[in-house]
């Protein structure tokens, strides 16, 4: 594979930029590589600037639901950009965006657009503060909701792949306001709960999480929460910046039927476009400034061209019938495939998958949490990674991270997908 384009970008990229990149994962540092350059994409495939073509299942980390430079997308956001880019005023459409959240999700009873997913969760837990007067939060190690300070404890993702487990740079004041459970352990969670009575304002957690790779929650894990926070009168915050309109329409509370206090979105609510989102209850949402006194405000937000090119998005998941049940059945053909050459040959690797997202993690026990995604042989998920890649297979640079299937994948580039992916693992564990 020719690379001497990416690799001359990211000697200059490194001069200039803390890096070379300016979000820690796309480094590819745990894979032993440097990034690629990306010069274009379209549908399901990527190019890089040295003119090799992926097929892509980073899908910019989850927003491409549809594949990549999808043409209703690209109208769209055209149209918008020849009114103007920006107003820092209302328009008609992020009217008819809170709508349409609404009434895919319909826990959001009211919902204020941002910017980012880091921006959704920094807001819903200012709110979920103001709105029960207390401080602390619990979140799950391994769970990353964006690098807000009360976040980067016991991370997942990025950090967890830089082995990086709290940041510096953080007060201890903020530092001991975050309490950390285990995710799948309604207990641990109960403990927090008891030594700190009264204190707790909100669980934040990623219904399915994705960024210590695919782990799904266990059978009554979700309800518990759900039950734990009625009795304590603690906002129960599900995190869908991944799964909202990802797992179903009305994202990972439709498909387990939970209903959370506060819901956080991002990813592809802005159809790749940088956007973010939180909302919920009305009781709750009346806090937030101008019709209550928590503050929270962005100059770009509700962006013309974010909002045309997420209400787009939105439109096509509402006319999209089969959507969903069509990711589930291309995301079994790969697990069904891997799960049972994995079998016949005794491979350590174990298949999470929840409808279009998936990791494979290189470890023979069950990964059900931080401890035991952990349990992950690193430097073979790099191998394998090296080897995808050469063989034109674009996966996200890191274990931990989970990898997303689009309407563009065809049955044809999965079964070539895992052609490559058959021939990486036995290389892998043969040699
Ligand atoms: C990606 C992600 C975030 C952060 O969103 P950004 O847009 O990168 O700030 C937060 N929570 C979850 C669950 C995510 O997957």
């Amino acid at each position: 594979m020719k690379n001497g384009k990416s690799k001359r970008l990211f000697d200059l990229a490194k001069k200039h930029i803390p890096g070379g990149v300016n979000s820690p994962v796309r480094a590819f540092k745990s894979v032993g590589l440097g990034p690629l350059f990306i010069q274009k994409a379209k549908g399901p495939f990527v190019w890089d600037v040295d003119g090799n073509k992926f097929i892509d299942f980073v899908g910019s980390w989850g927003p491409m639901l549809f594949g990549h430079a999808h043409p209703r997308i690209v109208k769209a956001v055209k149209r918008a950009a020849t009114w103007g880019t920006s107003f820092g005023a209302p328009t008609e459409l992020e009217i008819k965006m809170a709508e349409r959240i609404k009434k895919l999700v319909p826990s959001i009873e009211s919902v204020r657009m941002v910017n980012s997913g880091t921006e959704a969760t920094m807001s819903a837990i200012r709110l979920a503060r103001a709105f029960t007067r207390r401080e602390k939060i619990v979140k799950f190690e391994g769970c990353y909701h964006g690098h807000g300070d009360s976040f980067l404890i016991k991370a997942g993702s990025g950090a967890l792949t830089l082995g990086i487990p709290d940041s510096p740079g953080i007060p201890q004041g903020v530092v001991s306001n975050t309490l950390t459970a285990t995710f799948n352990d309604l207990e641990s969670v109960r403990a927090l709960a008891s030594t700190w009575k009264d204190q707790i304002a909100a669980v934040i957690v990623e219904p399915v999480v994705g960024n210590m790779g695919c782990i799904p929650p266990r059978e009554g894990f979700l309800s518990g929460l759900r039950s734990l926070c009625d009795e304590q009168k603690i906002v129960l915050i599900f995190d869908e910046v991944m799964t909202g309109f990802r797992l179903a329409a009305g994202g990972a509370q439709e498909l387990f039927g939970i209903k959370p206090d506060i819901t956080t979105l991002g990813k592809i609510i802005g159809g790749g476009l940088p956007v973010g989102a939180y909302g919920g209850k009305k009781e709750i949402m009346s806090m937030v400034a101008p019709e209550g006194p928590m503050y929270q405000a962005g100059t770009l937000s509700g962006n013309p061209l974010a909002m045309a090119a997420g209400y787009e998005m939105l439109r096509m998941i509402s006319e999209y019938r089969l959507l969903y049940k069509s990711l589930e059945a291309k995301g079994k053909i790969l697990e069904e495939e891997t799960v049972d050459l994995a079998k016949r040959n005794g491979f350590p690797v174990r298949f999470n998958r929840v409808g279009s997202m998936f990791t494979m993690f290189f470890t023979a026990g069950h990964v059900t949490d931080y401890s035991t995604a952990k349990t992950a042989d690193t430097a073979k998920f790099a191998a394998y990674f090296r080897a995808m890649l050469e063989d034109g297979v674009y996966l996200a640079p890191s274990q931990f991270e989970a990898a997303f299937l689009s309407t563009s994948h065809s049955e044809r580039l999965l079964e070539r997908t895992l052609k490559s992916s058959k021939r990486a693992l036995r290389h892998l564990f043969r040699a």
